[in-house]
């Protein structure tokens, strides 16, 4: 199998709740996501995809939807005040965790019809979460 992977940075902010350490409070993340995409044969141009589409796709959703906003659970209190202060959040059914981070970029990235098979969240330059296809 043929693979790439390409990085891409974003700021985001979270609080996990029902949580008993430390992330139970509002605070952020400077992430690095690694999307891996993976083929047997290679296209025309000799390629598994372009770095440029990854980045096209992967990084225009990334910045448009979840890049420096606050990513909250549904039923999060701070929801309501924070739009209502026209802070920019995006709302997730579960605590949004660096796995759950890295689900969402997973589907939204096969939604788009790249070969992805591994999405790896690094929410510190020593913590990392991953979702994969396998
Ligand atoms: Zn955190």
């Amino acid at each position: 199998m043929y693979s790439v992977t390409k990085r891409i940075d974003f700021c985001y902010g979270h609080r996990l709740l029902d949580h008993d350490g430390v992330c139970r409070h509002l605070h952020g993340h400077n992430a690095v996501v690694e999307i891996e995409a993976r083929t047997a044969a290679l296209d025309t141009r000799n390629m598994v995809v372009d770095f440029g589409d990854i980045k096209r796709i992967v990084k225009t959703w990334i910045d448009a939807q979840i890049d420096h906003k606050t990513i909250l659970r549904h039923d999060d209190p701070l929801v309501a005040p924070l739009q209502a202060l026209g802070e920019p959040v995006f709302v997730i059914d579960s605590n949004p965790t660096a796995e759950r981070i890295a689900r969402l970029i997973f589907d939204v990235s096969r939604d788009q019809g790249l070969p992805v098979v591994r999405v790896t969240v690094w929410e510190t330059p020593t913590s990392c979460a991953t979702y994969s296809a396998a």
